[in-house]
């Protein structure tokens, strides 16, 4: 393996740290720094970001993310065990890496990021899933970054980008379509991870859009693809009976036809829905 930096190889800090891989903290670790090195470039331009990294562990990432120029990393790690580690990384990349210990679903990190600010994290797929949803509904948009690179499940990665028509395409689609360009920029097998999952994994890139794609009300839009998805055999006008009523003519004043299935419409006929319901509640 390629030296990135003067640090000693992963096994060693792992070894050296007693960092065993635990179960219920989702940890299965990254050790190519040659692969850590290249996801950090599928983040795109870092040297004049701070980056937020999530879970960084004994650090395989957050030295891909140093390595490959980025301005500040401030990384959030959950388990104590991983903290030594990471500040040893720090003394090697003076005043580049800020190290916060907690759960990243709790903590307030916003006081810690100069923007701006692009976040990249191999996470549990179940918290990195959760922050997903929460980086993509705030309370304003744009948000607080310019970018999401995500390390996920496969199956949980071809949701984020599947198309209309297609079994994987649901509210996560839409969701993060309406507001990014999404797209997969790597696929990993397990045997790149120590211990290996069970699952492959793949790697997104979100870069956000200034506004979101089309215009919709957020709360109407995710009314109805919850509606829609949550019952995605039935036609739209018997699954989204109960977001509005008189659904069928709405449908129609939308130019959907309702007989036709949630996954069969796309981002742009959501939002146009989405803005009939919404005229018609005022
Ligand atoms: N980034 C490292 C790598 O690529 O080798 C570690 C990845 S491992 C899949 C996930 C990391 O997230 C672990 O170090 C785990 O302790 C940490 N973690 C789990 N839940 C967390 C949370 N809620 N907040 C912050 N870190 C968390």
């Amino acid at each position: 393996m390629a030296m990135i930096d003067g640090l000693p190889p992963l096994r060693e800090v792992i070894a050296a740290h007693g960092l065993s891989a635990r179960k219920q903290l989702g940890q299965n670790f990254l050790l190519d720094l040659n692969l850590t090195a290249k996801i950090a470039r599928s983040a795109g331009s870092l040297a004049d970001c701070d980056v937020l990294e999530v879970g960084p562990g004994p650090g395989g990432l957050t030295r891909g993310l140093l390595a490959e120029g980025a301005r500040r990393v401030v990384a959030v790690e959950k388990d104590a065990r991983c903290l030594p580690a990471l500040h040893q990384i720090a003394e090697a990349y003076p005043g580049r890496l800020v190290v916060l210990h907690g759960d990243a679903l709790a903590l307030d990190l916003m006081p810690h990021l100069n923007g701006p600010v692009r976040v990249v994290a191999n996470l549990p797929y179940n918290v990195g899933t959760e922050l997903l949803i929460r980086w993509l509904t705030p309370a304003e948009w744009p948000p607080f970054w310019l970018s999401l690179t995500l390390m996920f499940q496969k199956e949980v990665a071809e949701r984020i980008v599947a198309r209309p028509g297609s079994k994987a395409y649901g509210r996560l689609a839409l969701l993060a379509q309406w507001r990014t360009q999404a797209r997969v920029v790597m696929t990993l097998p397990p045997e790149a991870f120590t211990p290996a999952p069970t699952v492959h994994s793949a790697v997104v890139h979100l870069a956000r859009r200034d506004a979101p794609l089309y215009p919709a009300d957020e709360k109407v839009l995710a009314r109805l693809s919850a509606a829609g998805f949550g019952q995605r055999r039935k036609m739209v006008r018997a699954s989204l009976k109960g977001v509005a009523p008189d659904i069928e003519a709405k449908l129609i004043a939308a130019g959907i036809a309702p007989t036709a299935r949630a996954e069969e419409l796309s981002l742009e006929d959501f939002c146009r829905l989405a803005r009939v319901v919404g005229a018609a509640s005022g």
